[in-house]
């Protein structure tokens, strides 16, 4: 039952295989037994999870079962969720207890999902190893010396790890795409604005999107199905309309244009990503693909740009955590002035001060034309590259990141060799595009994945193209070898 996709559970279900009673409480022990391992859970909402489990049992007997219903589901501890801590990886909010849901989680609660408890990630998803966090760095599945990746660490081994068979994620630079490569799982960072963010705490919010991390692209349509769409409560949620994302999923490749931007296959790279990458656009060719190499010109200047811009925003969205409102608060502040120095000294860790401090200089008066709006500049040439490429191929092929997963401590204290894991990323987030990451194969025992980049709201043409791949290839199936199969 553990190595079953949301889709293959969900007919499992309805065939009244196991009830999702069974199936959570069956999960809920696993976590339990074997999540010291990965540290990939923050916290269980198992009281929370029985209840959500018998309710969905009940509404399939009353013939009222969506595709989801009863099926279970991990959110990463950016999601607030009435009643159940929501730490964002962080001290700061160790305490905090949300007193409402984000519409992300009541749109999967509405469908009936299961929540078994909240993910690991980098303090407030600052960082791609999930090293930053307050309760310890979560594993990698694979090779638990290595890192995960982040910020989504803890859903991306969570689902490696076969605690749970999906997970939700948030992506402001990579952080759904590059922890599901170094953990072998399907990572989908929809276009921005196409999940709503109310209930998401906030990173850098114009780039800021939450997304599905689960097993297979076929999942991940099935649970973006749910998640997507306006939202009142949040005006930078798109209003577009949500198409049928599972009905496209077996359309012909014949035809299809992909582009391969030369500025990503340069040096500098693992060579054996490299050479994966180039054996899953040769897989496309068989389905009938034309490729082409395509360019990306401004490609080297998203990594500065980024690293102005979002610490920017996350110095603005940070200054809430002031001690008095909620989460953290200092012992027997002296003054006013104390309270919100020492409460913000013990509240946040290393690399969480390093961005707000970046950010603050950055928007400062006098800097903030030579950094903040030269950052906004490049950000607008970084989308146009893209814009301009995406009218001549309908989707680019890159790999996701320039490692496989490293090992634990080896990138941490060096903040700009951790900055450059997202090279191949975070482009998307300026431009706010879409993108994917699929298994793609291994670079000695550890997974490789491939990243698509489609254009606005073009995530049914990513996840078709990507469940075809994983018709003809089974790379998304394999499972770390020393993982727990009882
Ligand atoms: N690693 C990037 C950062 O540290 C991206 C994180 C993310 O996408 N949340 O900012």
């Amino acid at each position: 039952m553990f190595n079953l996709t949301l889709s293959e559970l969900s007919q499992a279900l309805s065939q009244g295989q196991f009830s999702s009673l069974e199936l959570t409480q069956a999960l809920l022990e696993r976590i339990k037994r074997l999540d010291s391992q990965y540290n990939s859970f923050i916290t269980l909402s198992e009281e929370q999870a029985l209840l959500q489990a018998k309710a969905a049992d009940a509404s399939r007997a009353a013939g009222h079962a969506t595709p989801l219903t009863g099926l279970p589901v991990a959110h990463k501890d950016l999601f607030c969720i009435q009643g159940i801590r929501t730490s964002c990886g962080s001290r700061m909010l160790d305490n905090f207890v949300s007193p409402y849901n984000a519409t992300l989680v009541e749109r999967l609660n509405q469908a009936g999902m299961v929540t078994l408890g909240k993910t690991n990630m980098d303090e407030f998803a600052m960082g791609s190893s999930n090293e930053s966090s307050y309760y310890g760095p979560a594993r990698n599945p694979w090779d638990a010396q290595r890192v995960p990746g982040g910020s989504s660490g803890g859903s991306a081994a969570a689902v490696a790890a076969r605690l749970v068979p999906a997970a939700t994620g948030s992506d402001t630079g990579g952080s759904i795409r590059q922890p599901a490569a170094l953990c072998g799982i399907t990572g989908l960072k929809p276009t921005y604005g196409r999940i709503s963010r109310y209930g998401m705490i906030a990173y850098a919010s114009s780039f800021d999107q939450a997304g599905p991390m689960t097993r297979s692209a076929e999942d991940a349509a099935l649970l973006l199905q749910a998640m997507a769409g306006e939202d009142p409560l949040d005006s930078t949620c798109a209003v577009h309309p949500v198409p049928d994302y599972r009905a496209s999923l077996n359309n012909s490749l014949s035809g299809l244009r992909i582009g391969l931007p030369k500025e990503y296959f340069a040096e500098g790279t693992d060579p054996e990503i490299l050479q994966r990458v180039r054996e899953a656009v040769a897989e496309f060719e068989k389905m009938g693909a034309q490729v082409k190499e395509v360019s990306l010109p401004n490609t080297q200047l998203s990594i500065p740009a980024y690293y102005i811009l979002a610490p920017a925003e996350a110095s603005s969205n940070l200054s809430r955590f002031d001690g008095v409102r909620y989460g953290h608060r200092c012992a027997a502040p002296k003054d006013l002035e104390d309270l919100y120095k020492r409460t913000r000294e013990e509240g946040f860790g290393t690399e969480v001060k390093r961005r707000i401090m970046v950010g603050t200089y950055a928007l400062s008066e006098g800097f903030y034309d030579a950094y903040y709006r030269k950052a906004q500049q490049i950000r607008r040439l970084i989308q146009q590259d893209f814009v301009r490429v995406l009218q001549d191929v309908d989707v680019i092929m890159a790999p996701v990141t320039p490692c496989a997963a490293f090992p634990l401590g080896e990138k941490n204290s060096d903040p700009v060799s951790m900055y450059m894991e997202d090279v191949f990323t975070l482009s998307l987030n300026l431009a706010g595009l879409p993108g994917m990451s699929i298994p793609c194969g291994f670079s000695g025992h550890l997974p490789v994945g491939l990243q698509l980049i489609g254009n606005y709201f073009d995530e049914a043409r990513l996840l078709n193209i990507a469940h075809q791949y994983q018709q003809v290839t089974d790379w998304h199936q394999h499972t770390p070898a020393n993982l727990s199969e009882d």
